[in-house]
C-alpha cells in the first residue's frame, strides 16, 4: 500500500478523489460527515506545501443538472479547513485546465461534479487522459467509489507515476485487514439485515477466517425452516434454504461456530405500536412475523460479544427503524461499545448497522464505521476493489 506518509508533496499539483456525495437539502449540506473524512489528507498536501485539485461525483445527474452542481459543498468545506477553496465549473478542458495553471501553492480547487459527464461512469480512457492533465500525483481518498471501475477511481490512475492510498483509504483497508486476515482471535463477526442472498458472499469469504458468526435479523429465518423450524410469516428465501444448510455444514468442518437467534419478538402487523409477542425462533404460529431478537437471543449473543477481542458489525438483529423492534439492535450496538471498551477491536461496515450505530450515537464507542456500504460489502466478500488495485499498477 503506497501511503501519503512518506512522501512529500512540495511544489506538486495534486489530484484527488474524494466522495463528496453528501446529503444536500436547498442547496447547504445536511451531514458533513464525508467531507470531513478527507480533511486529513488535504491538509497533509497543504502542510508539505503543495495543491489539492479535489473532484467527487454527487448524486445520479442525467448530464449538467445544477442542482448536482458542488458548488453546494463548498461554503461547507471552507468552513472546515478555514480557507477560502476556488471552484471550476468543468472538471475536464480547457477551462480546468486553465484553473489547475492558476493554482498556487497551498490553494485547493474543487472541479465540478464528475458524473455531468457519462465518461466517468463509463471508465472512458479520453476522459481520464483529460482528468490526468490536470496534476502532477493522483491519491484516492474515496473508500466509497473504490467498487466502481470509473474514470477518476479507477481508470486515471495509470496515467499517473506517483499515485496514493489517501489517508481514509488506507484506514478504511487496514480496519478490514484488521478484522479479516489479522485479528485477534477470538474473532467474531455479528450479520444480520433482511436478504440472506446478499450476505452469502461474506459468510462464505469469512468462514474460516473468524471463529464466531451470530447470524441475526431477517437472514436468520431461512436458516431456521431449512433446519425444519416453524418461522410463521417471517421473511425469507426460500431459493436459499439449500444453501444455508450447506454453509452450517462448511461452518463445522471449519471448526467456526454459528450462533442463530433462539427468540424471537413477532408481531401480526410490521407497523409501530403493534402487539408484539416472544416466541421460540422455531415456533412461531403462522400469523406472525419475526421482527427483533428475543430476550434469550440477545443475552445469548452479548455474551459472545463481550467475550470476542475482534468484532465485525454488517446488518440490524431486527427492524430497528421501528421504534418497537429495535431493542435488540441496540442492545448488540451497545454490547460491542462495551467489548471495544474492554479492548476489543470492532469495525461496523456496510448500509444499515452505520445508520444504527449512528442512530443511537454509538460511533465514537467503536473503533471503526465505514464511510462505505458498497465498498465494504465487496471488501468483506474478498473481492479486490478496482480503485484499490489501480493504485498498486
Ligand atoms: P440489509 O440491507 O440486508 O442489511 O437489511 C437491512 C434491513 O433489514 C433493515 O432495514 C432492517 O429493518 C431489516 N431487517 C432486520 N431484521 C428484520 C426482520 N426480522 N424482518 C424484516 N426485516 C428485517
Amino acid at each position: 500500500m503506497k501511503t501519503i506518509n512518506d512522501f512529500s508533496f512540495k511544489e506538486k499539483k495534486v489530484l484527488i478523489r474524494v466522495d463528496f456525495n453528501v446529503p444536500i437539502q436547498k442547496g447547504r449540506v445536511t451531514d458533513s460527515t464525508r467531507i470531513k473524512s478527507a480533511i486529513p489528507t488535504i491538509l497533509k498536501i497543504l502542510q508539505d506545501g503543495g495543491a489539492c485539485i479535489l473532484m467527487s461525483h454527487l448524486g445520479r445527474p442525467k448530464g449538467f443538472e445544477k442542482r448536482f452542481s458542488l458548488i453546494q459543498i463548498k461554503s461547507e468545506l471552507d468552513n472546515i479547513l478555514g480557507i477560502k477553496t476556488k471552484f471550476c465549473e468543468d472538471c475536464v478542458g480547457s477551462v480546468a485546465e486553465e484553473a489547475s495553471k492558476k493554482l498556487s501553492v497551498g490553494e485547493v480547487l474543487i472541479l465540478e461534479n464528475l458524473r455531468f459527464y457519462k465518461e466517468e461512469a463509463s471508465g472512458d480512457e479520453l476522459f481520464s487522459k483529460k482528468l490526468s492533465q490536470l496534476a502532477d500525483c493522483y491519491i484516492n481518498d474515496a473508500f466509497g467509489t473504490a467498487h466502481r471501475p470509473h474514470a477518476s477511481t479507477t481508470v486515471v490512475a495509470k496515467y499517473f507515476e506517483n499515485k496514493f492510498f489517501g489517508k481514509l483509504l488506507e484506514k478504511e483497508v487496514l480496519a478490514i485487514k484488521k478484522v479479516i486476515s489479522n485479528g485477534k482471535s477470538p474473532v467474531l463477526a455479528v450479520l444480520g439485515g433482511s436478504k440472506i442472498s446478499s450476505k452469502i458472499p461474506i459468510v462464505e469469504n469469512i468462514i474460516d477466517k473468524v471463529d464466531d458468526i451470530i447470524i441475526g435479523g431477517g437472514m436468520a429465518f431461512t436458516f431456521i425452516k431449512a433446519l425444519g423450524g416453524k418461522i410463521g410469516l417471517s421473511i425469507h428465501e426460500d431459493s436459499m434454504l439449500k444453501k444455508s444448510l450447506s454453509i452450517l455444514k462448511l461452518a463445522g468442518e471449519k471448526n467456526t461456530r454459528i450462533h442463530l437467534p433462539v427468540d424471537v419478538v413477532c408481531a401480526k402487523e410490521f407497523k409501530e405500536g403493534a402487539a408484539s409477542k416472544v416466541f421460540s425462533i422455531n415456533l412461531i404460529p403462522d400469523e406472525y412475523e419475526g421482527l427483533d431478537s428475543g430476550p434469550k437471543s440477545i443475552k445469548k449473543f452479548k455474551e459472545i460479544i463481550l467475550s470476542s477481542s475482534t468484532i465485525l458489525w454488517n446488518g440490524p438483529v431486527g427492524v430497528f427503524e421501528i421504534q418497537s423492534f429495535s431493542k435488540g439492535t441496540k442492545e448488540i450496538g451497545m454490547a460491542i461499545a462495551e467489548s471495544t471498551k474492554k479492548g476489543a477491536f470492532s469495525l461496523v461496515g456496510g448500509g444499515d448497522s452505520v445508520a444504527a450505530v449512528k442512530k443511537f450515537k454509538l460511533e465514537n464507542d467503536v473503533s471503526y464505521v465505514s464511510t462505505g456500504g458498497g465498498a465494504m460489502l465487496e471488501s468483506l466478500e474478498g473481492k479486490i476493489l478496482p480503485g484499490i488495485s489501480a493504485l498498486g499498477k
